[in-house]
């Protein structure tokens, strides 16, 4: 039943409902809908809405009637205690009352201060305006009116702070309610916002959450949940409100997962078969022996890829974890079938690196291993091209320079992307579509992303994660400083044992996109410190081939710093290398300065990171997290929740995600909306969920 017939509003009866708004009860929603409107309708049939308004609205997304209802209120202002002045006590409060004087002056400053009395019967309260001459003119005096503000003291009364003044009627927008502030732009004000939106609402709204979802899980329905995210009675409303859209978002997604995966469970891969003895005594030549979650991972993959579908496995494990010995033995499975691998790294150096230590791990198997990048001669390239077409070479690892057309195979069966996140999904599917047969697919990251993260990221994929370390490695002691001397003295004193030291610096200015300047500028400072070291640096502009050779260099030891903008970031193994310093720390985040804290610390020696804030203030405790942590998921959890997912993992990754207001560090909810997706049959879902679900797996360019 509807709010209005139960109590009436305000103490006002149903004959005081203005013409404008018959039917619609603003509390409730209940009442009657507003079929004035279709949701395609364009902003501008709506009343107030001029040229001028729908150009700036057009700036917050907002060009239907559709893309208002799901303009959401950034925060809500509680003025819903309306209160009698003779009762009014300091705080957010509503009066209800008339105008009964009203006068403007200036300041000697020359600023204009407005003030006014509103009288209610059992007294009279001042309220005050600074600097909005176009306040006087706007109130309505001798009518009833709310207003609405922070009730303090100044000058030297108790006012009414730059209050709202709303004529009374039966649905108050601004005043006497729980009030929504939304995202705004210049020219555009949340009251205007309230304005149009009393137009449109309440609109009815299929609901694509099944009845029983609902249910289940006792969410509001569609239009109930986007009546009470604008106007909502309570709070508890306005929660419940968001808790359901923000469900709908994940179940959606969750749905669309599930359909992805079931696509790649529908394709035919080459199975392999699996010479346990061949690989065991690849396994017993290793330098090392292998931790239980190389060894638990590796045996998942290998089992993955017995399989007729093919495998879509990401493995997840910290830097120097030892990721790519897992890949290795992969793809030893995969040759010893007279399959191939094609093994893709970002960058040149790291793909110098894998080929290396694959073809160190496979020789004795008799495997051949070839590198393709950007750097081949043209020969060189044709020669490796010809043999992997006649399968004379089972492994080839490389960078983009894989991806061309005339890179062709015998028979591809699997896939490995190192640090996949660097790559898009057309990418990963140009590999792919080497192969006759789908190819099993490893994908390989560092980034310590959160479970529930993960679960929405990658939730297509299955995920092994590698949870421990290979022994004897030390944690890297870790400072967050902005005392420079200090650290350079640190730095002379490991350069005196014969340190090599990593100098990270962020880019300066925009236009310098390659680090340029500011690896320069940066190493200068370094040498008038440092004057005996011996200094390199790498930059953006440099070729693949400059670049390999600079690392090189670096780690042959014939130079003492390495300073490069973040292009270390990424996998580089330089086992022996003792520190890093990262100028402007407070521009990574956690995630990313530990991964570049990663490259340190390889070898059983003690090594040392030094973090150098720009200001020492405000990142500081955050960046003191990495002093107190070694563990790189934990960081991951504590970033999520302290700078949210866009910032983390980038606007893009999260805009293709498109959470409004699903948090994706709300693990609880992630998992509801999870399970409901999966007890979901195909059955009960609608053709509006379907549709949703559909343009989701569309969206969905992540992996
Ligand atoms: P990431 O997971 O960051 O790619 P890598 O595969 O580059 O790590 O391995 C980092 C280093 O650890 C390499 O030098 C590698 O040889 C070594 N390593 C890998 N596994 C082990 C192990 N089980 N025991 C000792 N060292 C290992
Ligand atoms: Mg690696």
């Amino acid at each position: 039943m509807c709010c209005r017939r139960v109590s009436g509003i305000s103490g006002k009866s149903d004959s005081d409902v203005t013409g404008e708004e018959v039917g619609n009860c603003s509390r409730c929603w209940q009442g009657g809908y507003n079929r004035r409107m279709e949701l395609t309708t364009s902003i501008t049939a709506l009343k107030g809405v001029g040229s001028a308004s729908a150009t700036r609205l057009k700036k917050l997304g907002i060009t239907t009637v559709a893309d208002l209802l799901h303009h959401f209120p950034r925060r809500y202002e509680d003025y819903s205690r309306v209160v009698s002045i003779q009762d009014a006590r300091p705080g957010t409060i509503t009066v209800k009352g008339e105008i009964t004087r009203m006068q403007s002056h200036k300041t000697r400053r020359g600023k204009t201060l407005t003030k006014a009395l509103i009288d209610d019967g059992t007294g009279a309260i001042q309220a005050v305006w600074f600097n909005q001459p176009y306040v006087e003119r706007s109130l309505p005096k001798r009518t009833p009116v709310y207003v609405a503000g922070e009730l303090a003291f100044s000058y030297n009364q108790y006012a009414l702070q730059s209050p709202t003044v709303e004529r009374v009627s039966a649905f108050p927008r601004n005043a006497a309610r729980i009030v929504p502030i939304y995202p705004v732009t210049e020219g555009i004000t949340s009251k205007q916002i309230r304005y149009w939106l009393g137009q449109v609402l309440p609109a009815k709204l299929d609901d694509p959450i099944p009845e029983s979802v609902r249910e289940t899980y006792d969410l509001m329905d569609k239009t109930g949940a986007v009546a009470n995210m604008h106007f909502p009675r309570s709070m508890e409303d306005a929660d419940r409100a968001r808790y359901r859209l923000a469900f709908e978002e994940l179940y959606i997604l969750f749905l669309a997962l599930r359909d992805i995966k079931c696509e790649v469970d529908n394709q035919e891969a080459t199975p392999v078969t699996f010479d346990r003895e061949a690989i065991r005594a690849l396994v017993a030549d290793l330098p090392f022996s292998l931790t239980g979650s190389q060894r638990k991972s590796a045996w998942r993959i290998i089992q993955d890829m017995q399989r007729e579908h093919p495998m879509n496995r990401l493995l997840q494990g910290d830097v120097g974890s030892g990721k790519t010995v897992v890949a290795a033995i992969a793809a030893a499975v995969v040759a010893n079938n007279r399959l191939q691998t094609a093994f893709l790294a970002p960058t040149a150096i790291l793909a110098g690196q894998h080929e290396q230590t694959l073809r160190d791990i496979l020789a004795p198997l008799g495997v051949e291993v070839a590198l393709v990048t950007g750097a081949n001669r043209r020969k060189e390239r044709g020669d490796i091209i010809q043999r992997l077409r006649a399968n004379q070479i089972s492994v080839v690892v490389g960078t983009h320079a894989l991806l061309e057309d005339d890179v062709t195979f015998s028979g591809l069966g699997l896939v490995i992307i190192d640090e996949q996140h660097r790559f898009g999904v057309d990418q990963r599917k140009r590999l792919q579509e080497k192969a006759s047969n789908a190819p099993h697919v490893l994908s390989m990251t560092a980034t310590p992303i959160p479970r529930s993260l993960a679960l929405t990221v990658y939730g297509e994929l299955d995920i092994s994660f590698l949870a421990d370390m290979p022994p004897g490695r030390k944690s890297v002691k870790t400072f967050v400083t902005t005392n420079a001397d200090w650290v350079y003295r640190q730095l002379q004193t490991l350069l005196d044992s014969g340190g090599k030291i990593y100098v990270v610096c962020p880019l300066i200015e925009e236009s310098d996109t390659h680090g340029i300047k500011s690896v320069q500028q940066e190493a200068r400072t370094l040498q008038q410190y440092l004057p005996e070291a011996r200094i390199i640096s790498l930059n953006g502009r440099m070729k693949p081939g400059e670049k390999a050779e600079t690392m090189q260099r670096f780690a042959d030891g014939e130079a003492d710093i390495l300073v490069a903008t973040t292009v270390v970031e990424v996998g580089v193994d330089v086992a022996d290398a003792t520190a890093i310093v990262v100028e402007g720390a407070e521009r990574f985040g956690l995630a990313t300065l530990h991964q570049l804290r990663g490259r340190v610390g390889r070898n059983t020696s003690r090594a040392f990171c030094y973090l150098k804030p720009t200001d020492g203030f405000g990142a500081r405790q955050r960046l003191q997290l990495m002093e107190q942590h070694n563990d790189g998921r934990l960081l991951a959890e504590k970033d999520l929740e302290l700078r949210g997912a866009g910032e983390i993992y980038g606007e893009r990754q999260h805009g293709a995600l498109d959470m409004r207001l699903a948090r994706l560090s709300d693990a609880a909810l992630i998992n509801t909306a999870r399970q409901a997706a999966a007890d979901t049959p195909e059955s009960d879902m609608g053709p509006v969920l379907k549709e949703l679900v559909n343009n989701k797996k569309n969206q969905k360019h992540l992996n």
